[in-house]
């Protein structure tokens, strides 16, 4: 079959690589893709915001299967662009995306089903608002309702801080993201990231992880969009996942299948984990990054026939193959990330890596010119590695990190630190 990816960030490449190991793949397109993606397909140039682009070029390049890889897209509608033209495809529709796009909604959904979460109250007028921090006092949690790519959170430690948080984004911060806000409790705990599949009624979990947001080592210093990545995470063990999924996730499910909006792909679940119990933090709709790219260095081929099973409603006779083993990614960013940062910069040394089902370098913010690979945004590459534990799978991936030849680049040494 003709599989197009849309997207062009490490979780794309780390998906098309999975993907094109299955037999069934025959022609693979990502759009855009990046310079690793082009090495094994072919990369099309294409607004994957706009709905009726994405179809019309499916259409043309005779795709049978659309795999949705980033938020943007699915809030956009593209889901559903692609549902009303009869084209298979793998990502929520737009009503079934709100689980990320609106926090506010997420909560009513907790609120309708049960799953356990902070406490809340959701807010549009600034003196309310307030008023609820003053009486709960801090820490406290303040968040712009809509997407705003990760910084639309303050955990406020003070109540100075919160109060401010809430100027800030009835100030307009964020645009129309923060014209409602949503104010919770402070959880205490350890974060990790379960993911499931969902075909609209059936689920089937599909790995855990743990992230790194922070920049500096020890996680200090500014947010990223993630600086690495491994799984399984150690923190969510057996009997939590199957609470967070009878709890949280199957009612989740079900609750949308009910008000006629059910969710097909990947749920995301960011769950606070304190006391053996785990709490909805929130939900994203997709696959996180860098998170998939361990988790597609776990999964392998199986992940397309898993991907079609989800969009055919098939996930109910499936399982995942799982070998007993640990993947690790770790970020390589352009030097001055998240600030301002160079692009350009050339990174020599990728050819001479291994690229094997346990050890692959995807890329995510390249571009090649004339067979060079140049660095092309903040966050460039992630280096990634299987192993039979998990300080195999992190020797092995700073084994490459340390072969790579990109003195404009950084990564933080310390990926993996909590679970080891
Ligand atoms: P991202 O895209 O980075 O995941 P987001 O904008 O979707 O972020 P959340 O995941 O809801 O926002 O919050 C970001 C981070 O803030 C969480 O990963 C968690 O560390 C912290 N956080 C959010 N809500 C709470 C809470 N109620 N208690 C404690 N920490 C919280």
């Amino acid at each position: 079959m003709n599989i197009l990816v849309l997207g062009g960030g490490g979780r794309e490449h780390a998906l098309a690589w999975a993907i094109r190991q299955n037999p069934k793949c025959d022609r693979l397109i990502v759009a855009p893709g990046n310079a690793g993606t082009a090495r094994f397909a072919r990369n099309a140039a294409l607004d994957i915001l706009d709905p009726a682009a994405v179809v019309e070029f499916a259409a043309s390049a005779a795709v049978d299967f659309v795999v949705i890889g980033p938020e943007a897209p699915l809030a956009a509608g593209v889901a559903d662009a692609l549902a009303a033209a009869g084209i298979a495809h793998f990502g929520p529709s737009a009503a079934a995306a709100r689980l990320e796009a609106s926090k506010a909604f997420t909560k009513e959904i907790c609120d309708a089903c049960g799953a356990p979460t902070a406490n809340y109250d959701r807010f549009t007028d600034a003196e309310a608002a307030k008023e609820y921090i003053r009486f709960h006092g801090a820490p406290i949690v303040v968040k712009a309702d809509g997407l705003a790519a990760g910084k639309g959170v303050v955990v406020a430690m003070t109540e100075t801080e919160a109060l401010q948080a809430v100027d800030e984004m009835f100030g307009g911060a964020f645009g129309t993201a923060g014209a409602e806000i949503v104010i919770e409790e402070f959880m205490q705990g350890e974060e990790a990231s379960f993911f499931i599949l969902c075909d609209g009624e059936a689920v089937l979990p599909i790995g855990s992880a743990q992230d790194h947001k922070r920049v500096g080592e020890g996680d200090t210093g500014p947010n990223t969009g993630g600086m690495g990545a491994y799984t399984p995470a150690p923190v969510l063990t057996d009997a939590i996942a199957q609470q967070a999924l009878d709890e949280i996730v199957k009612p989740t499910v079900a609750e949308m299948a009910r008000r006629g909006t059910p969710f097909k792909g990947v749920l995301y679940a960011g769950l606070m984990i304190e006391h053996g119990r785990a709490r909805l933090v929130e939900y994203n709709v997709r696959f996180g990054d860098p998170e998939c790219q361990a988790l597609m260095m776990r999964l392998g081929a199986q992940v397309l026939d898993l991907l079609l099973a989800c969009a055919d409603g098939r996930l109910a006779d499936m399982s995942v193959n799982w070998a007993d083993d640990h993947a690790l990614t770790v970020v390589m960013a352009a030097a001055g990330y998240p600030g301002t940062y160079a692009k350009g910069t050339e990174i020599r040394g990728l050819d001479t890596l291994p690229a094997d089902s346990s050890r692959m370098v995807f890329h995510a913010g390249t571009v090649e010119n004339e067979g060079r690979i140049l660095a092309n945004g903040g966050r460039v590459l992630n280096i990634t590695a299987r192993g039979a534990s998990l300080a195999e799978a992190k020797a092995a991936a700073y084994a490459m990190v340390d072969q790579i030849d990109w003195p404009e680049g950084f990564c933080r040494r310390d990926i993996g630190w909590r679970a080891l």
